[in-house]
């Protein structure tokens, strides 16, 4: 498998592709991967001729106290899953990406302030600066995100359109465990009942879902069932449960047409996200 550490020779390599009127589909990830990853390169390969996955642990995403230490690692692991891909894998050094002098961010104003963002403050400027950065060094035709990352992917989306990025957004569905756990490199982290207990942000997310089906139309009452729900779990603190409007993601008051069901719970001292697309066109 092809491995490339060096910002200029990604930048080289995607040049030479172009030239020879080649299509790069590019899927950014922080490692330890899984299925999940893995449905995304598999959608990248449907798209493109070649496909470009990252490796990053980005650091400007992470908050003081948050995991970026301990963020799980495994290069082997990642390497040997993709080899059974055709992709080009490109793990940069952080002092590369992040020069000492570093001062240019980019920001998706107000949708970074909500839902994930008023508990990870500075989390979604992280996020979008090295995006726009990797898009500037990778030069893909098409980026592939995955849903469980909702509002990454609406701020993304944003941040194209807002700075012209000549890249198309894929949005990849979200891959599960058997017992409904969206698959998250983060659940490493969780220990025996804590694993039990975190197939509850699915199970809350389905009944949701029924009660929607049966025509509840009050987020509150949807949300006041779910929290219920999640708070049977001694492990598990609610950060939010929100239903969103999918464009500003702003509250909803009543459910119809498109909206998001969004939430994050700690599971212990593990923070789990998760959502459901409800009436999507
Ligand atoms: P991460 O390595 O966690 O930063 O994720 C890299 C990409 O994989 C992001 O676009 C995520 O949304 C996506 N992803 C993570 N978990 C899943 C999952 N369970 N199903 C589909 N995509 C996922």
């Amino acid at each position: 498998m092809k491995i490339i550490q060096s910002v200029s020779e990604m930048q080289s390599f995607a040049n030479s592709l172009k030239k020879q009127g080649k299509t790069i589909a590019f899927v950014p990830t922080m490692g330890y991967l899984h299925e999940g990853h893995l449905s995304l390169v598999e959608i990248a390969q449907k798209n493109a001729d070649f496909v470009v996955v990252s490796i990053f642990v980005n650091p400007t995403q992470f908050g003081p106290n948050e995991d970026f230490e301990k963020y799980p690692r495994n290069f082997e692991g990642d390497v040997a899953l993709l080899e059974q891909t055709k992709a080009i894998l490109f793990v940069p050094e952080n002092t590369e990406i992040y020069l000492l002098e570093h001062l240019t961010f980019v920001e998706v104003n107000s949708l970074e302030n909500l839902l994930c963002g008023k508990s990870r403050k500075s989390h979604f400027k992280g996020v979008t600066t090295i995006i726009a950065k990797l898009f500037n060094i990778v030069k893909p035709d098409f980026a592939v995100f995955g849903q469980k990352d909702a509002q990454q992917v609406l701020i993304i989306k944003k941040m194209v359109e807002d700075l012209n990025f000549d890249v198309k957004i894929i949005v990849g569905k979200i891959i599960r465990e058997k017992d409904g756990l969206a698959m998250s490199s983060r659940n490493k982290y969780l220990n025996e009942q804590e694993r039990k207990d975190a197939s509850v942000l699915f199970e809350s997310l389905k009944i949701a879902k029924k009660m929607v089906e049966k025509g509840e139309k009050n987020p509150a009452l949807v949300i006041e069932k779910m929290e219920k729900l999640i708070q049977t779990k001694l492990t598990a603190k609610i950060d939010y449960v929100e239903i969103v409007n999918t464009k500003n993601l702003q509250q909803v008051k009543i459910l119809e047409g498109e909206f998001l069901i969004a939430l994050a719970v700690k599971i212990g001292q593990t923070r789990l996200i998760d959502n459901l697309l409800v009436g999507e066109n």
